[in-house]
């Protein structure tokens, strides 16, 4: 049985945002130090934006692109240049 409020979920979102106000904030936690439910459901979504943020901030190499380069055939060399800057 859930009787979880609605919103609670939508304040997870805005935590994770970093968008929540701080009475917002004061409820979330309180709600979640009495809700295993919403505990777990909270963990999840910090480890999935914990995921995608770090995979986001992964940054090619400054000779990335030449390094792509060299690896294509040679006769592929013009297509896959222009497939890459275009
Ligand atoms: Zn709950």
């Amino acid at each position: 049985m859930n009787t979880c409020p609605e919103h609670i979920v939508l304040l997870m979102h805005d935590y994770l945002d970093e968008e929540i106000s701080h009475e917002n904030e004061k409820e979330l936690k309180a709600h979640l130090q009495s809700c295993e439910a919403c505990k777990t459901h909270f963990h999840e979504l910090k480890k999935t934006v914990a995921l995608v943020q770090s995979t986001s901030h992964i940054q090619a190499p400054s000779n990335f692109t030449q390094n792509v380069m060299a690896k294509l055939p040679k006769e592929k060399k013009r297509a896959g240049v222009e497939r890459w800057f275009h």
